[in-house]
């Protein structure tokens, strides 16, 4: 029966694991819904420029979000990896462990909140890549 469960190492591992499930869903399905909305916007033919133009404005958009979307997708398959690797709720920088107030907040934090505004300033400096702002949802 349940006999393993005093020997798990983390319980609250599980928690965020779950949770993190939940939000790639959530993500994913959002995803698809706004591709379907796109498609069904297809189906009406831009009769002139106006409405060409209108259309390529949707699309950027909707290439914009989705690619929002992805980075969030991204980090939290990498926050899910990090808890099979046993690394979870480490910062990436200072491998100080990051607040359980973060990371219930943002379940797919990289860094600890003095890390994430070090490189927050450094790239608003222009220092580095943008790569590293973490999504915030
Ligand atoms: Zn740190």
């Amino acid at each position: 029966m349940n006999t393993n469960t005093k020997t798990a190492p983390k319980p609250k591992t599980a928690t965020y694991k779950k949770v993190l499930e939940k939000k790639a869903e959530e993500v994913r399905r959002s995803m698809s819904a706004q591709k379907a909305a796109q498609v069904v916007s297809r189906l009406d033919v831009p009769s002139d420029e106006g409405d060409l133009s209108q259309q390529h404005h949707e699309e950027w958009i909707f290439l914009n979000r989705n690619s929002i979307d992805m980075k969030l997708l991204r980090e939290i398959s990498d926050a899910l990896h990090r808890i099979d690797l046993g690394q979870y709720g480490v910062c990436l920088e200072c491998e100080e462990p990051i607040s359980t107030k973060r990371l219930d907040a943002l379940p797919w934090a990289r860094f600890c909140v003095t890390c994430q505004e070090a490189i927050a300033a450094r790239i608003a400096a222009g220092e580095m890549e943008n790569e590293y702002q973490e999504a915030d949802r």
